[in-house]
């Protein structure tokens, strides 16, 4: 059985690797030639809006599914006309754009941010009013790990934020001050059956996150059943089929949902160590129909990006519950080439491999040449 995915990153290329066992194979459309899961399936390489290679990457399909959350909607919905796509394209419709994101949530009755759309000049101005300062501005679309988006402190940040960003379709939002950064990762099979992950605390630096902490510490049930509900709440009205992201802020013991990804997320590799499931076959069970797995810990983790550094393979093999990573990608200042999982049964054991782990990155120089 082969299954298509739309986006050959790193996502991409964890879903086969869970797959395998499972008897599965792999295509995937990608229109980066050195695209990571190329070095472990099938890749066709082409532009995603290019009816041809959609015609060429669909053959002999079983189903089709995405890792990359910027694929054309027109693309999918092309697709999902010949063959199933999952999860459903109403999803990445939504996801794609931070307003119908915002407002969706809304509709659900799951707490945001103050926003506001933002066309013109004077659409800011007034939105400001609203939101006072700080507040972000950011683009509608393609905006990722703090991509294309401002924080505006005063009005000083005003002018300059409206040259860069003007233009486009934005949106303003008041600066939240959380407490800290939550995600609730959950999937939905065919059938109807849910699941949930345990909430993950996530730390970000420069907008990319560098670390997560799963299951999330001090966490009350109540914040979890929280988030289960929202989650519940948004599967159930995309008639989802798969794993989805929602990222929150914990704002005085309340949730408020940030944004969601209508696919595996970086939030989730803890659970390929860290989990009964990992993620990547729960999305695979997903979009199958099959039982979905059980989404318990297993004891403590914690994982760690590697951002545009490599660090020496030896050292990190050597800390005791250290599972290393690699995508397979050049490194680049900024680059995100692979991840760390710590696991330890006791929080005090992961405490101590944390500040090991820390140690050897500050050995290695960021962006080091690729030497294997
Ligand atoms: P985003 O691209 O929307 O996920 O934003 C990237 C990061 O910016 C988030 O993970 C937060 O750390 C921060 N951020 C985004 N929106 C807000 C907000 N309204 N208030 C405070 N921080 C925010």
């Amino acid at each position: 059985m082969q299954i298509g995915v739309l986006g050959g990153g790193q996502l991409g290329r964890m879903l086969a690797l869970a797959g395998y066992p499972l008897g599965l194979r792999f295509r995937f459309l990608d229109p980066v030639a050195e695209a990571p899961a190329g070095q472990v399936a099938g890749l066709v390489v082409g532009d995603y809006a290019d009816e041809t290679v959609l015609e060429r990457f669909a053959e002999g399909l079983e189903l089709i599914t995405y890792e990359f959350e910027n694929v054309p909607v027109g693309a999918v919905t092309w697709l999902a006309e010949r063959l199933s796509v999952y999860p459903p394209p109403a999803a990445l419709e939504v996801a794609q754009d931070r307003l119908a994101e915002k407002t969706f949530f809304q509709g659900l009755g799951i707490p945001t941010p103050l926003f506001y759309a933002v066309q013109t000049h004077n659409d800011l101005l007034d939105g400001l009013e609203r939101t006072g300062y700080p507040a972000l501005l950011k683009t509608r679309r393609l905006g990722y790990d703090g991509k294309g988006q401002k924080l505006l402190r005063s009005q000083a940040d005003v002018e300059p934020a409206w040259a860069q960003l003007g233009g486009q379709p934005l949106i303003l939002e008041a600066f939240v001050p959380f407490e800290r950064e939550l995600s609730i990762l959950s999937v939905r099979s065919r059938s109807g059956q849910v699941a949930f992950y345990p909430l993950v605390e996530n730390h970000h630096t420069g907008g990319i996150l560098r670390k997560s902490l799963a299951p999330a510490p001090a966490t009350p049930a109540r914040l979890q059943h929280e988030a289960e509900s929202m989650a519940f709440r948004v599967m159930e009205k995309l008639d989802y089929v798969g794993v989805l992201a929602i990222e929150l802020f914990e704002v005085e013991g309340t949730l408020w949902a940030n944004e969601m990804a209508p696919r595996v997320h970086n939030s989730g590799h803890w659970t390929i160590e860290g989990a009964e499931t990992s993620q990547f076959e729960n999305h695979l069970r997903a979009v199958l129909g099959w039982p979905l797995g059980a989404t318990e810990a297993r004891g403590h983790s914690a994982m760690l990006n590697l951002i545009g550094q490599r660090p020496n393979t030896a050292r990190v093999l050597e800390i005791p519950g250290a599972h290393l990573h690699w995508y397979g990608k050049a490194v680049r200042p900024g680059r995100k080439v692979g991840h760390i999982t710590l696991r330890a049964a006791a929080l005090d054991d992961l405490e101590a491999g944390l500040k090991k782990l820390e140690a050897v990155l500050a050995e290695t120089p960021a962006a080091a040449p690729l030497t294997d």
